[in-house]
């Protein structure tokens, strides 16, 4: 079972096909969407799947990050 996103292409809820093959940094995921086929990279902490009560927004980027972990898209952009 893949777990579900939104797509940044097509907007679709879809199963991605993750490309493991690619380099990622810590915290994402290189996509394939298997609706429109656009391949991006996706925060994990988006995953459909996640309840709510499990990720927050970063009060620095707005991006999403699970609790307590720290904010994966500060730790790239090195804020
Ligand atoms: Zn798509
Ligand atoms: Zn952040």
């Amino acid at each position: 079972m893949h777990p579900q996103f939104k797509c940044n292409g097509c907007k679709a809820k879809t199963e991605f096909l993750w490309l493991e093959q690619l380099d990622t940094p810590e915290g994402f995921k290189a996509y394939q969407c298997m609706s429109c086929g656009c391949v991006g990279v996706k925060n994990i902490a988006e995953a459909l799947h996640i309840p709510d009560s499990s990720i927050d927004r970063c009060t620095k980027c707005g991006g999403w990050q699970f609790l307590g972990s720290g904010c994966h898209t500060c730790a790239l952009i090195g804020a």
